[in-house]
């Protein structure tokens, strides 16, 4: 994947939480880590549980106590594509731009108003309005707060602990699912979701439309223009496809339960899909590159 080097970015499209505002405290690591391989790239449950938004963190009041956004270092740094090119905060960015322009175009074509959501980069913990979370959690998206949380040592942890091969698109695939998330919440798909768990749960629904999601945004990625009439990506390679499909097969539920959990598959506890079922929403998503594909709540045929 590679970024058009004249297009501007917006990086007010991130919170930057990274650069020790104080409270945040210092990094917390959980030892043996059975969290992270649940709760990865989870549309944030903690929300779902109760009804009352935003309870756990005692009211949107409390949300992000002790954190202060210091955007001054990616300001400075993330001008255009062609730093998007050649740095890390930058390329994800620009791709945060990206999944943005795209839905905000698309909602506007179906007569919607799309209302942008930041994503936030932190380390080690965060407050958000679903509550408290770690890097263990994996990269998330809060419906409370319309927000995306993710601590950027989750992608290397892709690659060490989860053997997948990475790399940029990788990167722009788990962004692109979270603001998948943002998307059904928006239009109010998540508001529908009431089984959480089972081979054909809406919570494995609303998991595979967010892969369809993100498959659509890549589809129109270089397509969809900014402000000055340019797409910020310039190419998505065969081989970065590749690499997002290596990427959603090792973070289906089977693959985790036999991989990384106690070696059996039970598919009563599926969250998000198998491996094949999420590269098969994916490849929806990519090869229609129309949103109204991704209708895995109306099908009886999940993969
Ligand atoms: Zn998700």
């Amino acid at each position: 994947m590679e970024f058009n080097d004249d297009v501007g970015l917006d990086t007010s499209q991130v919170q930057d939480l990274r650069s020790g505002g104080g409270g945040i405290g210092p990094r917390v690591l959980l030892g043996g880590g059975g969290l992270g391989v649940v709760g990865l790239i989870i549309y944030f449950v903690m929300s779902q549980l109760g009804g009352t938004h935003g309870s756990p963190a005692s009211g949107l009041g409390a949300v992000g106590s002790g954190q202060r956004v210091d955007n001054s270092k990616i300001a400075q740094q993330c001008k255009t594509g062609r730093d998007a090119n050649t740095n890390h905060d930058c390329a994800l960015v620009a791709t945060i731009n990206s999944i943005q322009g795209y839905w905000q175009d698309q909602f506007a074509r179906s007569g919607k108003t799309y209302r942008t959501a930041p994503t936030n980069f932190f380390n080690g913990r965060v407050s958000t309005g679903c509550g408290g979370a770690t890097s263990d959690t994996g990269p998330f998206y809060c419906p409370a707060d319309s927000q995306v949380y993710v601590d950027l040592s989750f992608f290397n942890e892709l690659r060490s602990r989860f053997g997948a091969q990475g790399g940029p698109f990788v990167e722009a695939y788990v962004l692109a699912h979270e603001y998948g998330h943002h998307v059904q919440n928006l239009l109010g798909t998540s508001g529908k979701v009431k089984s959480r768990s089972g081979p054909t749960s809406d919570s494995v629904r609303l998991e595979l439309q967010a892969d369809c999601y993100a498959g659509v945004w890549a589809k129109q990625a270089t397509t969809t223009p900014t402000a000055n009439g340019q797409p910020l990506i310039k190419n998505i390679t065969d081989d970065d496809i590749k690499r997002a499909l290596d990427t959603a097969a090792r973070i289906g539920d089977d693959f985790i339960q036999t991989k990384l959990g106690n070696g059996q598959v039970d598919t009563s506890k599926f969250t998000h899909g198998s491996s094949a079922q999420r590269e098969r929403w994916f490849t929806t998503g990519i090869k229609s590159g129309n949103p109204a594909n991704c209708d895995t709540f109306g099908t009886n045929n999940l993969g």
